[in-house]
């Protein structure tokens, strides 16, 4: 299958907000958009984004926690003074595209990867300091493969106690900002220190990775940063602690300093949570000059195993759905 996110289903659903309203949801082909070169996301990155999965189930299809990807997207677009879609819209918007590709859905461990975006349209380079009155919203949906199609090789993460991954506050906004803020810092870790990904811990303070969440396993409890703003609020971080706490882990969500975390690192594991890898193993950490290995370095450690399990098994529609989680279509 093409890399991750390069191949799309031929149709996507559209809404605009013009004049204060939302017009009715219509299907259309993904091709090129229409924007006058002074949209106001152009200049003032005016844009909130989602990403969840829908995956086969039969001859339909299911959508994996698509509420809680709804109303984060409503939050998102709140933040950024974006005009703020009804839940009634983008949960038809995102229905609807799932029901329109599903010829194209793959089976698992395939699934439907669905990236509904919302941007500010104002044609006007001087509202630097004015929201966009207008917005554009849409869902578009890719087919992807089995992420781990390679093995599952544990990261290589490098840890970052100086640089921030995005501005205080935004840190719970899934916007393409926060990415852009981000970049230089993981495209430098991989060139300079041959990391897959950087840790970001301001000042000491353990946060999260450019795109997933962190979460450490030791002595038989979870370990992770409570949602005070600084972080996503990962709907797979959410997913994997209530999973946790089933299985009998305790889940501490609080914060922890590079100190603790570096004393922690050879008995504990370690992964990253997100909705393209699940729980991906990370290995060791790079600190300093050094390279320090968690206990599970060179595998997938036993509770990430377990936790992955758990949470991919509800996935492919096979285990039991007992938190209501997939939302057939
Ligand atoms: C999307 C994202 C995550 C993962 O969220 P999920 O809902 O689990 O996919 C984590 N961190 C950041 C910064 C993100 O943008």
């Amino acid at each position: 299958m093409a890399d991750f996110g390069s191949q799309f289903a031929p149709k996507m659903a559209l809404s605009r907000f013009v004049d204060g309203q939302w017009s009715p949801v219509e299907m259309t082909e993904v091709g090129r958009l229409d924007l006058h070169p002074a949209t106001h996301v152009l200049h003032y990155a005016s844009e909130c984004f989602e990403g969840l999965k829908a995956y086969r189930n039969g001859d339909g299809a299911h959508i994996f926690r698509l509420d809680k990807h709804v109303d984060r997207m409503q939050r998102s677009a709140a933040h950024l003074l974006l005009p703020q879609p009804p839940a009634e819209v983008l949960r038809e918007a995102i229905i609807r595209t799932v029901r329109e590709a599903n010829e194209v859905i793959p089976d698992y461990p395939g699934s439907l990867y669905l990236r509904p975006t919302l941007f500010g349209t104002d044609p006007n380079i001087g509202s630097a300091a004015k929201a966009s009155q207008s917005a554009m919203l849409y869902v578009l949906a890719s087919p992807v493969g089995d992420y781990f199609s390679g093995g599952v090789k544990p990261l290589r993460v490098l840890v970052d106690d100086s640089n921030m991954r995005c501005a205080p506050g935004f840190g719970q906004v899934k916007t393409g900002g926060n990415y852009a803020a981000a970049l230089r810092h993981v495209v430098e870790a991989r060139e300079h220190h041959g990391a897959d990904q950087v840790l970001f811990c301001p000042g000491g303070d353990v946060q999260e990775t450019a795109a997933a969440n962190f979460l450490l396993i030791h002595d038989d409890t979870v370990i992770t940063k409570p949602l005070d703003g600084s972080i996503l609020a990962g709907v797979t971080r959410d997913s994997l602690l209530t999973l946790a706490r089933g299985l009998g882990l305790t889940v501490e969500e609080r914060n922890f300093d590079v100190r603790e975390l570096m004393e922690w690192v050879p008995r504990s594991e370690a992964a990253l949570s997100g909705t393209a890898a699940v729980l991906t193993p990370v290995g060791s950490l790079l600190y300093k000059g050094r390279e320090i290995h968690f206990s599970n370095d060179g595998q997938m450690g036993h509770w990430t195993q377990r936790l992955r399990n758990g949470l991919t098994s509800i996935q492919r529609g096979d285990g039991d759905d007992t938190h209501g989680w997939r939302n057939l279509v």
